[in-house]
């Protein structure tokens, strides 16, 4: 205000001394004097304004005090005036533009300051060599370091907040981006204030100068990527995770497939592995033909039912089924063609209809028709397996079932033979007691023989003596003759004499039949009969037999028992209507899980038994109206009992 006052002043006193002076001078010149007081801190256009007034004022007085009387030196001291305006005004005008240039430069490098340490970013710039001389704000808000401890050790300080993982390569990995002098990024954590470690993306790109495409500098920026290099190194690990668990999963799926195969291939069981898709499409179409009941129109539409058989593939065989099939290999056994088993019945249908729909696995006897026709009996089981694409597979096993259904027949076979055969096993015994009773008469009728002759070859004859002789002779044959007859009788199956018995005399002959067997075993047997016992109706023989047995038994159970213990009683008594014979024995007893089972044939527990005693016992007791049964003694042992009916329901 105070030079704008002053100026105006100036410019009136120089106008008034120019006017009215009538001093011939170019005092105008002074009015650069307004110009300069004028300039400072104006805009251009006042002082062109002020210039122009200042040039006016020039003229005017020139023309107030010399019109009419121009001559050159006014009009040159005129022109020299406004010359010396002109170019103050100039001189003026090019010094406000520098200043104005000036100010402009300084704000706008104010704002890019203010801009570079707003970013959420560390700005920085490096000298062509890599050494930082340039870091923005952000990086004392991150690091906590001062922008001075960055930039310090020759600009190279800021490597030192990189993890200790990343120190000792540091400096070198950064030489080489540098050196190779093309834009660069790459990841680094850096130390944080709070002393944890973020991940940073760094990237560089070198500035060249226009001219020579030198490097003048680096100009970069440092991006905190912390958040989603976490994610992203969460991400890796879990897939890393996910591929390590698939990779043992299949590695897991190798070896039970290594498996599977190896146990489809070795295993003695013939097996197949089946495509039945085709067959379930045949299913399918004959339950829609069925109005949903496929099984019935199959059963109606037998040609349906073999094309649907026929769409059976076999997919895959072991070396058990080529051999079963007869095939020659894998191969021919895999291009066979038509349906596996030979019957066609409904319940084949519904079978067929429960694998196809994965219901169930199936276990069935079946006949086959192998390759060169023969026809074997196997027993199958059939069950679904996992198949690509909703195919349907199934696994089948066979077993070749001939040689054991001719096994059984032979088994029943020596059964019966068996049976046959304990009897003649048990009149072994019986043997040797027949042998010492034949010995007596036959040794009788020897010497009778003999005697006869003597006296038929005395001079003369004594024929009476002889005909006495020769009579005993007859007599002594006759009871060998009986006592062979009897023996034969117990031999051959079926020809039985039932007549009445004393059962307490039957089981005292049966216990000194074996007595030899007793001693060796050193076991006692005692004999208990009661008083009031009545005849009962049995076949001698078999009854001896059956308590030959029970005793062999009860000495066979005591093996383990001390000698002193060893003891068998066979108790005969009288109940009821019957007479009860108890066997007791102080052995081993019975296990009472197979107490039931003692009595089927072919149950034994001895290394060399047969299993065939007990049921054989029962057998003979019952043909005779009585029950065998056994139980276990309280304190050790068992005891096996039977009963066996009075003669003609006799009740005393
Ligand atoms: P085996 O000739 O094999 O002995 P048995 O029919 O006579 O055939 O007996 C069948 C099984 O019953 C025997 O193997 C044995 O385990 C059992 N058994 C029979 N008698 C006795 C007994 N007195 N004590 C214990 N177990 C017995």
């Amino acid at each position: 205000m105070a030079l704008t006052l002053a100026a105006v002043s100036v410019a009136l006193i120089v106008f008034a001394f120019d006017t009215f002076s009538g001093y011939e001078s170019a005092i105008a010149v002074l009015y650069a004097v307004v110009l300069v007081l004028v300039a400072p801190g104006r805009d251009q256009r006042v002082l062109v304004a002020a210039a122009l007034v200042c040039g006016a004022l020039t003229v005017m007085s020139f023309v107030a005090t010399h019109w009419g009387a121009m001559d050159a030196s006014n009009i040159g001291r005129v022109l020299v005036a406004l010359v010396a305006i002109a170019l103050t005004a100039a001189l003026l005008f090019s010094r406000l533009s520098l200043h104005q240039a000036r100010t402009a430069l300084g704000e706008s490098e104010a704002n890019l300051r203010i801009m570079a340490d707003t970013v959420p970013q560390i700005l920085w710039q490096a000298l062509p060599d890599g050494r930082i001389v340039y870091l923005s704000r952000r990086w004392t808000e991150m690091t906590g370091a001062t922008i001075a401890d960055g930039l310090a050790g020759d600009g190279l300080a800021f490597l030192g907040w990189f993890h200790p993982d990343e120190q000792p390569t540091a400096l070198q990995e950064w030489t080489e981006f540098i050196r190779d002098g093309v834009p660069f990024e790459f990841y680094r954590r850096l130390r944080m204030a709070d002393g944890s470690h973020r991940w940073l993306q760094i990237s560089a790109s070198p500035v060249r100068a226009a001219g020579s495409g030198e490097i003048e500098k680096w100009a970069g920026v440092a991006t905190d990527i912390d958040d989603e290099m976490r994610a992203q190194l969460t991400v890796r690990a879990t897939n890393q995770t996910l591929e390590a668990r698939v990779a043992e999963r299949t590695a897991e799926l190798a070896r039970s497939e290594r498996r599977y195969r190896s146990a489809f291939e070795q295993t003695h069981v013939a097996m197949l592995e089946l495509d039945l898709t085709a067959v379930a499409q045949e299913l399918d179409a004959a339950r829609l033909r069925g109005n949903g009941d496929g099984a019935a129109d199959l059963a109606a539409h037998p040609e349906a039912f073999e094309r649907c058989l026929n769409a059976l593939r076999v997919l895959d065989a072991n070396r058990a089924a080529v051999d079963l099939f007869g095939a020659t290999d894998r191969e021919a056994l895999l291009a066979r063609r038509g349906p596996l088993i030979r019957s066609r019945t409904a319940e084949d249908i519904d079978r067929y209809y429960a694998l196809v729909e994965r219901r169930e696995t199936i276990e069935a006897e079946a006949e086959i028709v192998v390759l060169d026709g023969r026809v074997v009996k196997v027993l199958f089981g059939v069950s679904p397996i996992e198949a690509p694409d909703g195919r349907c597979h199934v696994l089948v096993g066979m077993i070749d079932v001939t040689e054991r259904d001719r096994a059984q027949e032979l088994l029943l076979a020596a059964q019966e033979e068996l049976g046959r055969a304990n009897r003649a096993a048990t009149l072994g015994a019986l043997s040797a007691s027949i042998a010492h009773e034949l010995n007596q008469p036959i040794g009788a009728v020897m010497m009778d023989a003999q005697t006869a002759a003597r006296w038929l070859e005395r001079d003369p004859p004594d024929l009476a003596s002889a005909k006495r002789a020769l009579a005993r002779v007859a007599g002594n044959a006759e009871r060998a003759s009986g006592i062979l007859r009897r023996t034969r009788e117990q031999l051959v199956k079926g020809r039985r004499s039932v007549e009445p018995l004393d059962a307490g005399e039957v089981a005292a002959s049966a216990i000194a039949l074996i007595e030899r067997e007793l001693r060796l075993n050193r076991t006692r047997a005692e004999l208990r009969v009661a008083e009031d016992l009545a005849p009962v109706e049995a076949d001698r023989i078999e009854l001896q037999q059956v308590i030959i047995n029970l005793v062999m038994n009860a000495v066979q159970a005591m093996r383990d028992t001390p000698p002193a213990e060893r003891e068998v009683i066979v108790d005969v008594s009288r109940a009821e209507a019957e007479v009860a014979v108890a066997i007791t024995d102080r052995g081993s007893g019975i296990d009472p899980a197979h107490i039931d089972r003692l009595f089927e044939a072919f149950y034994t527990t001895k290394p060399g038994g047969m299993g065939m005693g007990l049921q054989i016992c029962r057998a003979t007791i019952e043909s005779f109206g009585g029950t065998l049964d056994v139980r276990n003694n309280e304190a050790k042992g068992a005891t096996f009992a039977f009963t066996l009916p009075l003669l003609n329901g006799d009740e005393r």
